[in-house]
């Protein structure tokens, strides 16, 4: 069924890490062979079109950031012909609302606007001048500890926590700044001060905006659609991977579908898959790769794709979306107003929202039945949106594994896995669970395995 020879690629697992990494394999004279156990590429991304409205399963947008040789994203989206399908987000996305006392504030866009913001108290502002004074913490952090030390409490509850809860629908509590958000890392140890930091950065980058939030005009799926489309002869869904192994210098994968089973050869393979999925496989060749890659923990999330005609919804929708702070008394992680967010996503006259529920701090909200789930998600949707009625329709998502957390220790077990792998030649691991969990952030890390293959 396939060539066996060194510079073939076996890629498992079909979603845009894989995808990607086996697009520039291939745009590098490389064979390859993607298997992936759904009927169906993309993995967690994928967008459904029902009654002229257009709903995302899973991410909504991407951020593309040009420049620096960052932008494998635009390449990529070159690449397939794509780019003529490109949708960038609405100006009003910049707007960002966080809950505080029950209501919806603007987060601040500006210096003024942040001294004029009821979202901070003047005592959580006025400590902000001391930021650039704070000391560095020689051990590793969590996200809630350094911002804490670094911010104060308001901020923490108020800005981080909220942003870390629509990222990783994490728990700032157990995960580490060094390996989460490793950018606002970079500001204290490079610059000292975050403030400082993030004004030299902005100086550099000319005052430009850090990048732009990206979807495409048939949604996100568009792209992994057109990748499995355009390598139809390379890509098999429907194609679990149930046994690995490596003998002679060749990989061995053994897989299974509904209806038919096979083995597949290759000089080198690249794991593209969920990091508990990785861990079965490498079972028998390092049962400690397994064990630290089964400690990788994932965050379970609910999403609730719901539709109301316009003149239900008391809230003007103008921008992105809110978060909703653990302090408050709403259950939901938070909300995007996917209408505003791209154009033609719902009929005139109606409008698309997108719930999130449960995460790491209240991964028991995700549990329920569909029915208590539609009424939680509804009547927390009613009470931030001022939302009068039943909505046109509610399209539920459940992830129980959706988005791998990168806790304390995290980048020593990803190092020590891969320590442990190294011995078997040729085995590549990219998804996820490594090297930033974004869709831009995947096929980024895909591009750069190509290049290390090739
Ligand atoms: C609800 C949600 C919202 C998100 N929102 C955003 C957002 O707004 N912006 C953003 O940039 N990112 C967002 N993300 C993150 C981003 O979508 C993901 O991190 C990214 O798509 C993961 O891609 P992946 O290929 O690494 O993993 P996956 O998508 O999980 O793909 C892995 C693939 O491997 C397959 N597989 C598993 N085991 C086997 C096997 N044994 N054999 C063969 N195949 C196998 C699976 O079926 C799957 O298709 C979101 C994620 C979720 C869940």
């Amino acid at each position: 069924m396939a060539p066996t020879g060194q510079d073939s690629v076996l890629v498992i697992g079909g979603g845009i890490s894989g995808l990607s990494a086996a697009w520039f394999l291939r745009q590098r004279g490389m064979t390859v062979r993607v298997l992936e156990s759904q009927d169906r590429v993309g993995g967690v991304i994928g967008t459904e079109r029902r009654g002229g409205r257009l709903v995302e399963l899973g991410p909504n947008s991407t951020l593309q950031k040009p420049g620096d040789g960052e932008d494998a994203l635009g390449r990529l989206v070159a690449e397939t012909g794509l780019s003529g399908r490109l949708v960038a987000a609405a100006p009003a996305a910049s707007n960002r609302f966080v809950m505080r006392g029950g209501r919806l504030h603007a987060l601040p866009t500006s210096p003024l606007d942040f001294l004029r913001s009821p979202l901070f108290s003047w005592s959580a502002k006025l400590r902000l001048l001391g930021e650039p004074f704070v000391g560095r913490e020689a051990s590793e952090e969590t996200i809630a500890k350094f911002a804490e030390r670094r911010l104060g409490r308001e901020f923490l509850d108020y800005a981080i926590a909220p942003f870390v809860s629509g990222v990783y629908a994490g728990d700032p509590g157990r995960l580490s700044v060094r390996a989460a958000v490793p950018k606002v890392y970079e500001l204290e140890r490079v610059y000292g001060s975050l403030i400082m930091g993030a004004i030299a950065r902005g100086a550099k980058s000319g005052g430009g905006p850090p990048g732009r939030l990206i979807s495409f005009d048939a949604g996100m799926a568009t792209l992994p659609e057109t990748i499995g489309a355009k390598m139809v002869e390379a890509v098999d869904t429907d194609c679990r991977v149930v046994a690995l192994g490596r003998h002679e210098g060749i990989w061995k994968a053994r897989w299974q579908g509904a209806s038919r089973a096979g083995t597949e050869r290759a000089g080198h393979v690249v794991l593209a898959v969920p990091a508990d999925a990785a861990a079965d496989l490498l079972e028998p060749l390092s049962p400690e790769a397994a064990r630290l890659l089964r400690a990788v923990p994932y965050a379970p999330v609910v999403t609730a794709a719901v539709a109301y005609k316009r003149r239900q919804v008391g809230h003007p929708l103008d921008g992105f979306g809110f978060l909703v702070p653990r302090t408050e008394d709403v259950g939901l992680l938070g909300g995007l107003f996917s209408s505003t967010l791209f154009a033609g996503r719902a009929p005139a006259e109606t409008v698309l929202l997108t719930a999130f529920l449960g995460g790491a701090t209240n991964p028991r909200a995700t549990t329920g039945d569909d029915e208590t789930l539609t009424r939680h998600i509804l009547g927390d949707l009613a009470r931030t949106l001022d939302i009068a009625g039943t909505p046109l329709s509610v399209r539920l998502t459940r992830q129980p594994r959706a988005i791998p957390q990168y806790t304390l220790g995290h980048l020593e077990r990803v190092a020590r896995i891969e320590a442990l792998l190294a011995p078997f030649g040729g085995l590549h691991l990219g998804a996820s669970w490594r090297g930033g969990i974004s869709v831009a952030d995947c096929i980024r890390n895909g591009e750069s395995l190509a290049a290390c293959i090739a």
